[in-house]
């Protein structure tokens, strides 16, 4: 089977977040077990743009309102990342720094839309499946069915992920010359809450929506920014499936960001040493538990509550424990979290900014990582953190609920709390910390959670099954 996942992020080519982990890595376990996984996504200017090799081998030109704007795409020409990777270059509307955050991200992703379908339509041999993700490609399954000249892509299943339902793609309707030449008839297709809205016309057109973690899917039904009545009505196309991590990225025992290398027999001994690294670098104490965050600082993964929460265990649990916090976002919170650098010296340190280098290093070196999400279609941080030894306090909710069990509980291996609220995460604080005292049990959950299995192969095999429905 020939599949084209398209998206707004790759990892390692371009990441901002879960959506570039997974991309980056479900394809390559659809290509071992034996189908043609490829990826195409928007050309910006990353590092590993300019580290590697590209080929051109498309071009074409299309118009976007009162505009004529030429693409052309690009492949890398090794295949080093286990799946073929086309970039579509749009002089001056693709090719920035960043992946988001431009006021004119509608133009520059409506117009990446466009391309993908304008090259897709040249090819001879069609692919099986266009697996689009997110908001950023979810107006293609409505250009294949509905724009005059695309319609010779409408055989084609379609299938769309859904990694966050948070953002959705709004679009004035005054914006709605941007797609080509479509049957106008079908605006109703496009149309939520008296605006376009890409996510909702992809769960609309595609022939089957996927979500992150089957909790996620539930959850969207009464909780899903403005979309639950469509998730509802749509249920009998929807799936869960909960991602899986990519072994070869996330291994503490081949881990090349990481200062030394472990695995379950040397756990202990590997934590130890990566917890001193940081320690002595960040100017924390090794002898207290380590309870560490990384993540966008909003308000989906409950970043506005870091601040009291951590200043409040800090002084109501007598500093028994350091905080590490990594991560960028909200201008205010990060503020508020430097801020907290001098004033907590000793017990907390925060890097404000994004570092896949340290990222891995605090995986490997921390004894607890904290999501208090509000919101966590799967969540792939507490994943990493437990292969890598570390154990997961979250709130329950979407992903984190399909993935921890509370220590409370039979067999569980983490602490799971109800509220994103200051008091529930100081108290969840709280039980990490007694948890700390006895180190016997704390051996023997690292060892347990280690040997979890979160890999692809399971749920790369659940996407191929629903493609064959399709
Ligand atoms: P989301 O996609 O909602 O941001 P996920 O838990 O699905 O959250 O994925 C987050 C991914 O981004 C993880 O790989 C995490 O390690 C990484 N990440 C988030 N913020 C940072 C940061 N500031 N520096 C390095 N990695 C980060």
């Amino acid at each position: 089977m020939e599949i084209i996942h398209i998206s707004a992020e790759c990892y390692p080519y371009a990441k901002a977040g879960g959506l570039g982990d997974v991309v980056g890595a479900l394809p390559k376990y659809q290509n071992k077990i034996g189908h043609i996984a490829k990826v195409v996504v928007p050309m910006y200017r990353t590092k590993f743009l300019y580290e590697n090799e590209f080929e051109v081998v498309g071009k074409g030109g299309f118009g976007m309102a009162h505009y004529w704007l030429n693409y052309t795409v690009i492949k890398e020409s090794t295949n080093k990342l286990g799946f073929d990777l086309y970039l579509i270059d749009i002089n001056n509307l693709l090719d920035r720094e960043k992946i988001y955050g431009y006021d004119d991200d509608i133009e520059r992703f409506t117009a990446f839309q466009i391309a993908v379908v304008d090259w897709i339509n040249k090819w001879e041999d069609l692919p099986d499946i266009i697996h689009v993700h997110d908001h950023q490609a979810a107006l293609i399954p409505f250009m294949m069915q509905n724009c005059s000249s695309y319609r010779r892509l409408s055989v084609i299943p379609t299938v769309l992920t859904i990694h966050n339902a948070q953002y959705q793609g709004w679009m004035d309707w005054n914006k709605s010359s941007y797609l080509p030449d479509w049957d106008k008839w079908k605006w109703g297709l496009l149309e939520w809450d008296k605006t376009i809205n890409s996510l909702a016309c992809g769960v609309r057109c595609v022939s089957k929506v996927t979500t992150v973690s089957p909790g996620y899917l539930n959850e969207l039904k009464y909780n899903a920014n403005g979309l639950e009545m469509l998730f509802e009505y749509e249920k009998g196309k929807c799936v869960g499936i909960l991602n899986g991590i990519d072994e070869e990225v996330w291994n503490p025992a081949t881990d090349t960001y990481i200062a030394t290398q472990y695995s379950v027999e040397d756990s202990d001994v590997g934590k130890a040493a990566n917890k001193k690294i940081l320690c002595d670098q960040l100017g924390l104490n090794e002898k207290k538990s380590l309870i560490i965050f990384i993540g966008r600082l909003v308000g989906e993964k409950a970043a506005d509550l870091l601040p009291q929460a951590i200043a409040d265990s800090i002084y109501h649990i007598n500093g028994e424990m350091n905080f590490l916090i990594l991560g960028s976002g909200d201008p205010h919170v990060e503020y508020q979290l430097e801020q907290m650098n001098g004033k907590f010296m000793g017990y907390y340190n925060s890097q404000i900014g994004y570092n896949e280098g340290l990222a891995h290093q605090m995986y490997a070196g921390a004894d607890f990582l904290l999501m208090p999400s509000r919101v966590e279609p799967c969540g792939l941080n507490q994943m990493y953190a437990m292969r890598y030894g570390t154990i997961p306090i979250v709130r329950r909710t979407g992903g984190l609920n399909d993935t921890v069990k509370d220590i409370g509980e039979q067999d569980g291996y983490g602490i799971c709390f109800n509220q994103a609220t200051v008091g529930d995460i100081t108290n969840s604080v709280y039980r990490a910390v007694q948890l700390f005292k006895n180190k016997k049990k704390v051996d023997d959950i690292r060892k347990t959670i280690m040997q979890i299995d979160f890999s692809w192969e399971n749920s790369a095999g659940q996407y191929l099954g629903i493609y064959q429905t399709i």
